[in-house]
């Protein structure tokens, strides 16, 4: 096999899914071939870049106030199901274990969907008073749900292995508005640090999430034209705490319910970096956050292998104490090197032939460009920190490129049908649920939310009735 075909992948132009499996499984991000469908093994690559990801999220979690629990993973079927409208979202989805070893359960239990139920039970024994309050936690912890249409890895699984999902509780309904806003913030800071595009909705009031107030979603576009939902902001208000009974005895000794919120995100984060940046030699991971910064390929030339190994080894040695660095000295062709590391996404590949020995300086391909740039020894260390530098301000500019060319503002319904197909679509609306439906149904696709009051005061009007347009609605074909 050529050293090329070995990591060759079906064009992700031609055809965006197959592109994604081959790239992750020979990225050796996941391996697909479990024999439980919808679940799928991470390999020691991928799950650290996993790891990274989700550090960028606990710092900002930490940074404002929110802390690790572990709540366990089953929830007894009385305590799940108390909360009827919030089950109708999930009853056909559920895992449950209805066994003990050989005998029949008493009661079933089924495995993790989400927290809230899980949580709530014990949480009214931890709030008894507004000093209690507010009272912010986070889990990262697998969730099961029994997907019923089509599975892929990372994007509609049956075990999502990644689940960060915050929990936040409160004196006051604005407390809890307040909190959503906040989450809401460090989803922002999270995608941009992935480099990751987005838009933040409002769900529309028929598709709500089961149980809340409402709820904002931040949602990304993929390569093939298809909105991918990367996150959500929930605020319960009361209603979770009225069926939990979870309540607090505030300043003048009156019981009042508190105030819920959740958010959570997955995987499914770097899905969406994966297929925004990839290309058709594999990765291109954020310098930030990939598993191996730079790796070095030594190029020996007959009689002065020793030299060139020898000068690997030490640059391999002075740059480890700064970045997350790699020597391939294994017994294989530069070429195959070149085409694995670049598969893996590693931003920097630092190349070592005899002149580089003779002449101290090293020769450095970047991932995102494929451009080779020569640095002096000297100041090897200042120059790769600027290249990472401008690797990130490179993939910026390619990500909004990106997403500016797969969006679309329509001003009537012809255009939104016109492009809804290829593209997430944007047009103004005067908020009454019936122009809503129109343009769902007439576009055949459900709306993904809309930006409160974007065009109040715009004069724009509604692509529907004509009224006045008071938000920005997102249409999409989605994941
Ligand atoms: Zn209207």
């Amino acid at each position: 096999m050529s050293e090329r075909k070995a990591f060759e992948v079906t064009p992700k132009e031609v055809e965006f899914s197959r592109w994604f499996d081959e790239v992750i499984f020979k990225a050796e991000i996941l391996d697909e071939r479990y024999p439980v469908k919808g679940m799928y093994v991470w390999l020691p690559y991928g799950y650290q870049l996993m790891e990274n990801i989700m550090n960028v999220m606990e710092r900002l979690l930490r940074e404002t106030g929110h802390r690790r629990v572990y709540f366990p993973g089953v929830v007894p079927e009385s305590v799940l199901g108390r909360e009827f409208r919030f089950i109708k979202g999930f009853e056909d989805s559920i895992f449950w274990i209805t066994a003990l070893g050989r005998k029949k359960i008493q009661e079933r239990l089924a495995l993790r969907p989400t927290s809230e139920a899980i949580m709530y039970e014990v949480l009214k024994r931890w709030i008894t008073s507004y000093k209690d309050l507010p009272l912010r936690i986070y889990q990262i912890v697998p969730v099961y749900r029994y997907e019923t249409k089509a599975t892929r890895p990372m994007l509609r699984v049956r075990e999502i292995v990644f689940f960060k999902e915050g929990h936040t509780f409160h004196a006051t309904y604005e407390d809890a508005v307040k909190q959503v806003d906040l989450e809401v913030e460090i989803y922002k800071k999270f995608y941009d640090e992935l480099l990751v595009p987005y838009i933040v909705v409002k769900t529309p009031p028929w598709d709500t999430f089961p149980g809340a107030k409402y709820n904002y979603d931040i949602v990304t576009i993929m390569p093939d034209g298809k909105a991918l939902e990367l996150g959500s902001a929930i605020n319960f208000g009361d209603l979770f705490a009225k069926t939990y009974d979870l309540v607090y005895m505030d300043q003048n000794g009156e019981k009042r319910y508190v105030n819920t919120t959740s958010f959570g995100i997955s995987e499914r984060s770097l899905a969406a970096m994966i297929s925004i940046h990839g290309d058709n030699r594999g990765l291109k991971i954020p310098p930030k956050l990939a598993p191996i910064q730079v790796v070095i390929v030594p190029i020996p030339t007959k009689g002065y292998e020793d030299k060139v190994n020898e000068f690997s080894k030490s640059l391999h040695e002075r740059l480890s104490s700064r970045f997350r660095v790699v020597l391939d000295d294994e017994d294989e062709r530069p070429g195959f090197k070149f085409y694995r590391w670049e598969m893996k996404g590693v931003p920097a590949r630092i190349e070592v032939g005899r002149e580089e020995t003779e002449k101290q300086f090293v020769t450095v391909a970047r991932r995102d460009t494929g451009e080779r740039v020569k640095i002096n020894l000297s100041e090897l260390e200042e120059e790769l920190e600027k290249l990472f530098e401008d690797i990130e301000d490179t993939m910026k500019k390619q990500a909004e490129n990106y997403f500016n060319e797969r969006v679309y503002h329509a001003e009537s319904i012809e255009e939104v049908k016109e492009h809804v197909t290829q593209k997430m679509v944007s047009f103004p609306w005067c908020g009454l649920d019936e122009c809503g439906h129109e343009v769902e149904e007439e576009a055949g696709y459900g709306l993904l939310g809309y930006e409160e009051g974007y065009y109040e005061g715009s004069g724009k009007k509604c692509i529907v009735c004509g009224r006045e347009a008071k938000h920005r609605a997102w249409i999409a074909r989605s994941y």
